[in-house]
């Protein structure tokens, strides 16, 4: 389960009022779309939870908040001015994976082993198609790389140790495509299944279409990749940008590194 801060959930209303924010807003102004890029900032990890704030304005745009757009512009390839611009604020609302980049960078415990992963496949045609491209494709790119990870499908009755699935939206308290469960404890000790799963009531099709719908395949390959340990980056091509890519169907070298890094 992802943590929840005190600021609250953002439904997509809430997204798009940030899109009234006036770009030319100075450090020192207050808008009330501040209130809700500060939530945004603070539950993907960019600014610090304000632990006694009173007398606070939450709609100040204040150093701490700049700075933050600042990393916030840096993890995401935009123009690092540290101030608002259209890129910037249309990139505030997008919807993004559940898990926060900043604070998961991957994992590293005992609980990797290499070895196949248990999946089982649940939901409709689309969701099915999808994942069941993300696993051949993480598979194909992982034994190319001779690393003995990857992911093998049972079927329903039989024990899975990851349910690749979908989720209606009450169980995504924020406007957010899918999550996972990283591998924080040991699976094989708790028997517990992990979840890739995404949010139904977004737009999917198999591979994505124009800007209308996201790719389940990328969806998928992204939440198995938290699955398999890694966290949340944007660069170059990696399946591990938490916003959805509909282009991008199979990890990239940098992904397959990083999960021999893990698994090394
Ligand atoms: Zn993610």
């Amino acid at each position: 389960m992802i943590p929840r801060s005190g600021s609250g959930a953002r439904g997509d209303d809430d997204l798009d009022a940030i899109l009234h924010l006036d770009p030319r807003i100075q450090p020192g102004q207050s808008a009330r779309e501040i209130a809700l890029v500060k939530g945004v900032l603070r539950w993907q990890g960019f600014l610090e939870e304000t632990g006694g704030s009173e007398g606070r304005s939450e709609d100040l745009f204040d150093l701490e908040a700049a700075e933050a757009i600042g990393r916030y512009q840096e993890f995401y390839d935009l123009d690092v001015t540290r101030r608002f611009n259209p890129p910037t604020i249309r990139s505030l609302t997008i919807r993004r994976c559940a898990l926060t980049p900043l604070s998961v960078r991957g994992v590293g415990d005992q609980c990797l082993e290499k070895r196949s992963y248990a999946c089982r496949i649940v939901g409709g045609e689309t969701f099915r198609k999808g994942a069941a491209l993300a696993i051949h494709a993480w598979n194909s790119a992982l034994r190319e790389a001779r690393i003995p990870v990857g992911f093998n499908v049972v079927a329903t009755g039989e024990g899975a140790e990851v349910l690749v699935a979908t989720e209606g939206p009450g169980s995504f308290p924020d406007s957010s495509w899918g999550r996972a469960d990283l591998p924080s404890g040991c699976p094989d000790l708790d028997h517990r299944e992990r979840r890739a799963v995404l949010n139904s009531a977004s737009g999917w099709s198999v591979s994505g279409s124009g800007g209308t719908t996201f790719s389940a395949l990328y969806g998928y390959l992204h939440e198995l990749g938290h699955v398999l340990g890694l966290g949340d980056i944007c660069s170059s091509r990696s399946v591990m940008c938490n916003s959805v890519r509909n282009a991008i169907r199979n990890p990239a070298k940098a992904d397959i590194d990083r999960i021999g890094e893990l698994y090394s």
